[in-house]
């Protein structure tokens, strides 16, 4: 069986398909989506997340930092994020958890073991597994890893949902898509050019992906991210629902932008994206959008 990496795993989980279930995020993303709320999900690899509101100022990261990326300043840790190699030792020692590494190793036998806890939870509640990310077909490390966590998700019986953007090689996507249950797909933008402009890859294998799942015998939930200015316009509406309804899809649910990741992308020591979100009226108008063009909207 494959290892790969992952960044969290939130059990008991009432958001992420039906019932009661198990959220794995697998670390690593071919997009670059600006308004991701989940930054340190983007990289395949392990990163420092320094909560500067949590150091205490011990100093414990300075003695264990071999870089010499964080000093004290004003009786607190000041990270340098331009020396820092992401070694986790400062993380190690910080008894006020304000550092903490975001990225682990692990085995689809440590997974599943982790899962397979909450079994009779997901019985009582029509529960399951669900794979994110980051995007969990591309994430994590090679393909091998989340085929073969879904194959052995769904041997053991479980509901498995995938959450995902749709970016993945087709034979990997067809893979997957005989041992998962429920979809929720992420659809950002319908112009091929746009959307590279927007997270810096196209969305051709998107499409494809997307048309294969709506075909398939998995249940598919379209979800938006739904950003001012980026992809709210008539156009892109229309577009989204000529092609949904061709597939006898009525229903959109939407994910307006909101401010929640910023702490994240202060401790990475990235920059805020240069989004905003909607006033209720605005919202309102966005919506009427999609009505108009026969698209019922459910805020996920
Ligand atoms: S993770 Fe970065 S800041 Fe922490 S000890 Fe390693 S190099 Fe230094
Ligand atoms: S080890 Fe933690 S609490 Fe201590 S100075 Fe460093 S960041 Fe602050």
């Amino acid at each position: 069986m494959s290892q790969g990496m992952v960044y969290n795993i939130q059990r008991m989980s009432t958001k992420d398909g039906p019932g009661i279930r198990t959220t794995v995020f697998l670390k690593g993303c071919p997009l670059r989506c600006p308004w991701c709320s989940n930054p340190e999900s983007q990289h395949n690899e392990p990163q420092l997340l320094y909560f500067a509101n949590l150091c205490t100022g011990c100093g414990a990261c300075v003695q264990a930092c071999p870089n010499h990326a964080t000093s004290l300043e004003n009786g607190l840790s000041k990270q340098r994020f331009e020396l820092c190699q992401n070694c986790g030792a400062c993380a190690e020692v910080c008894p006020a958890k304000a550092r903490e590494m975001s990225g682990k190793i692990m085995q689809v036998e440590e997974v599943l073991k982790i899962v397979l806890k909450d079994t009779l939870f997901y019985e009582n509640s029509g529960g399951g597994v669900t794979f994110g990310g980051g995007e969990p077909t591309q994430g994590g490390g090679n393909g091998e890893f989340i085929c073969d966590l879904v194959e052995a998700s769904h041997g053991e019986g479980l509901h498995v949902t995938l959450d995902t953007c749709g970016a993945c090689p087709e034979d990997r996507f067809q893979r997957l898509l005989k041992n998962v249950d429920l979809l929720l797909f992420d659809c950002k933008h319908m112009d091929p050019e746009a959307h590279k402009n927007i997270t810096g890859v196209d969305n051709k294998i998107i499409l494809q992906n997307m048309a294969a799942a709506l075909t398939s015998k998995a249940e598919v939930k379209i979800r938006m991210p739904l950003i001012p200015d980026i992809n709210d316009s008539a156009d892109n509406i229309a577009a989204m629902a000529t092609f949904f309804k061709k597939f006898g899809k009525h229903e959109i649910e939407i994910m307006p932008y909101h401010t929640f990741g910023m702490k994240k992308y202060d401790a990475l020591g990235r920059p805020h994206p240069a989004m905003r979100s909607y006033t209720p009226d605005e919202l309102l108008v966005v919506r009427d959008r999609f009505t108009q063009h026969g698209l019922n909207t459910v805020l996920a």
